[in-house]
């Protein structure tokens, strides 16, 4: 059992109050320290702590579940278990750099039932905890510095980490926002190093242009559709006049933030004959021009059994692409990963 405000009142039930804050300080310092794997390790504590540590508490709040490693050993995903059992799954990917990205889950389930996507189907289950959030990181650092030991593997370092796996981060937003500023400030990953991305949940992308202790993330919205009634049918909570405030809000947020220059991505799934007609295109290129600085991320659907949706197909994807680029639109495009273990967006619920 570890939960960090419960190694909090522990200390504090036994220590005076600056002690036991100065002691928790050491703790979480030492979490994010991978030359430790246990309490006793932690020298700067006196040895009467360490010894109480390690019999009150676990070093990881998730337990390894199930690990799935995809073919070409470029994507990994863990099946981790809470202390209250229930199942949470977490994605490590690598890119051609060598680069290690981690994909983390802000809640168990999501309530926001996004048609094409396995987790919404799942309905919501809790929200993640502070900790809980953090030890996704936690728990791929550690595991890559084994891996690291065992074959000599020179990359260890994760050196993004996205907010795409199960859940809504904007509905945990007190929670994902702690979580962060803990990673900022524990680990050497800068802001930009970290994307959060939501369905759009505008009261709380409202509430960060003025929050002073939001993170200065990059924000990614999943779009889907330019038109209104298109969007509601994939994304059931869409509110009426949706677009119009996403794009009122774009203009605060280049505002608000412009010293950090940052752009927002808008993500689109793209749906064979649901969203991805020339049309479409033209249309969302209309949206993006009236945006603030913006990219468009498409990710071709990984099919979900049992939705009746299929992924375009690649001459439909590319079409698509070259539209809202003869727009002059800076666009990515989502490359398929780890999808042989169902690691990729939108794979991930705990059926499997
Ligand atoms: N709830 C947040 C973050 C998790 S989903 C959000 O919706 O943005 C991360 C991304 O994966 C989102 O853009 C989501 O729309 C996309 N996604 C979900 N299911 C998918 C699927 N089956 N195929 C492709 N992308 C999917
Ligand atoms: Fe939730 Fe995102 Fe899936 Fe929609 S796409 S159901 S918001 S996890």
């Amino acid at each position: 059992m570890y939960i960090i405000d419960e190694i909090k009142g522990f200390l504090e039930n036994n220590y005076p109050k600056p002690l036991a804050k100065f002691r928790l300080r050491q703790i979480e310092e030492a979490f994010f320290n991978f030359d430790y794997s246990n309490f006793s390790q932690i020298s700067v504590l006196p040895l009467d702590i360490r010894n109480l540590l390690d019999e009150n508490f676990a070093w990881l709040s998730l337990l390894e579940v199930r690990m799935f490693a995809s073919k070409n050993a470029d994507t990994y995903k863990v099946l981790l278990k809470t202390d209250d059992k229930q199942l949470i799954e977490s994605v490590l990917m690598q890119n051609k750099r060598g680069q290690w990205t981690i994909c983390v889950s802000s809640q168990i389930g999501c309530a926001m039932g996004c048609t094409f996507c396995a987790t919404g189907k799942m309905g919501l289950i809790r929200n993640l905890k502070v900790h809980e959030i953090y030890d996704q990181y936690r728990f791929w650092q550690l595991w890559l510095n084994q891996k690291a030991k065992d074959s000599k593997d020179a990359s260890i370092r994760i050196s993004n980490i996205v907010f795409m796996g199960m859940g809504e981060p904007l509905a945990n937003y007190d929670n994902v926002k702690l979580a962060i500023n803990k990673l900022l400030e524990y680990t050497d990953l800068g802001p930009t190093k970290i994307t959060v991305s939501s369905v759009g949940v505008l009261t709380n992308l409202n509430r960060l242009l003025t929050d002073k202790d939001w993170p200065a993330v990059r924000i990614a919205i999943s779009l889907h559709s330019p038109e209104a009634v298109a969007r509601k049918k994939i994304v059931p909570t869409s509110i009426p006049g949706f677009h119009e405030k996403l794009i009122a809000w774009s203009q605060d947020y280049a505002k608000a933030f412009r010293s950090r220059s940052h752009h927002v991505t808008y993500e689109y799934t793209l749906i064979s004959q649901v969203n991805d007609s020339p049309e479409n295109a033209h249309e969302l290129a209309g949206f993006i021009a009236k945006t603030a600085i913006s990219k468009v991320n498409l990710i071709p659907l990984n099919p979900v059994a049992g939705t009746g949706f299929a992924a375009p197909d690649l001459a439909r994807i590319k079409k698509f692409k070259d539209i809202l680029r003869s727009y002059n639109i800076d666009v990515t495009q989502r490359k398929t990963m780890g999808d042989d273990i169902n690691a990729a967006c939108g794979q991930l619920a705990v059926s499997n």
